[in-house]
């Protein structure tokens, strides 16, 4: 047997079921299996292996993936990794899969704080991410952007696990509190101080008067009707909780955006991922709820993703939380 022809075996495996890009996913699959660079898989791709121990259990590690594969488990599942903001994040099941459509809420964050360096003091800034998951936006953020306080919540216990790993192997150094930490003793706190709170979006929080710099969320936003037409490999393997928006896919943003002013400064902004098809319905439920500055951010492929806008901790607003 020779890698070639393990390559050439999996990608028929997946091509036979339609699987797109079959003789990529092969490959990488293999390249995980074996443990091998591209380098070292060019080099030694046509000579026999030898058949010793570590061969064997490499190819069938293999054909299962490949299994796996071609029962359209998404393939970062299988690899247990995806790469997001140039980090690598851990996934598996119980968290959506980090898309590049995210990184436009991630870098327009991080063009916005870019925009107001000098007029504000930069120091032990604080941001709140609802509907966690792996942790993609608040550990990018932790990363890239500044913030010394971050808080992450999700409703899924398993999810969270997932994050906390992510927390711990991309901001070592972090202080990490599962469950909440008294917002002063945050405040207070020398070193950076990540929180992973459990619970129904603002329910996760203590009535402690926090108040966060920015606040971010990529909630389930698709509608339930919707579901059935996603993709096998997400409709199938990635979490619906996740996924569906209840309804008409906007029932987060409401819930969101009724309690989040009670949690911004004033000024603070909050950033909300969105479907292709929901900046007018979301800049309109923002207004109604008394933001400001409300701007709708498109992703690469030019669709609307993202929504931002500004608290301004008016009575205005507090009226109709
Ligand atoms: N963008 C994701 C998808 O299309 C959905 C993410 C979400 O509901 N928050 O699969």
């Amino acid at each position: 047997m020779t890698l070639f022809r393990l390559l050439t075996e999996g990608t028929k495996v997946l091509e036979r079921v339609g699987v797109p890009d079959a003789g990529q996913d092969a490959r990488q699959l293999l390249l995980a299996a074996f443990q091998l660079d591209m380098v070292h898989f060019l080099m030694n791709r046509m000579q026999e292996l030898e058949e010793n121990r570590r061969n064997q259990m490499s190819t069938k590690l293999y054909r299962e993936m490949i299994d796996r594969r071609r029962r359209r488990c998404p393939l970062q599942q299988i690899l247990g990794s995806q790469e997001f903001m140039g980090l690598e994040f851990y996934v598996n099941r119980h968290v959506l899969i980090p898309r590049q459509d995210t990184e436009t809420l991630v870098e327009q964050v991080l063009a916005d704080m870019e925009n107001q360096k000098g007029k504000e003091r930069m120091m032990g800034r604080s941001l709140l991410d609802l509907c966690t998951g792996s942790g993609c936006i608040a550990i990018s953020l932790a990363a890239k952007g500044g913030f010394q306080r971050i808080t992450v919540t999700d409703i899924s216990e398993e999810a969270l696990k997932v994050t906390e790993r992510n927390i711990k192997t991309l901001l070592p150094g972090w202080r990490l509190s599962w469950g909440a930490v008294q917002w002063r003793e945050i405040l207070d706190a020398a070193e950076n101080v990540a929180e992973i709170l459990r619970g129904d979006l603002f329910l996760a929080l203590p009535e402690d008067g926090r108040k966060y710099d920015i606040i971010t969320a990529n909630p389930p936003y698709i509608p339930t009707v919707m579901i059935s037409a996603l993709e096998p490999e997400v409709r199938e393997h990635e979490p619906l909780v996740a996924l569906d928006g209840a309804g008409d896919g906007l029932s987060y943003y409401k819930r969101i955006m009724a309690k989040a002013g009670g949690y911004l400064k004033p000024g603070g902004r909050i950033y909300l991922e969105i479907g292709f098809d929901q900046g007018m319905a979301v800049s309109g439920l923002l207004e109604i709820a008394g933001y400001e500055r409300i701007r709708v951010h498109k992703d690469l492929p030019g669709k609307d993703r993202v929504v931002a806008a500004t608290w301004p901790g008016s009575e205005r607003g507090r009226k109709t939380e």
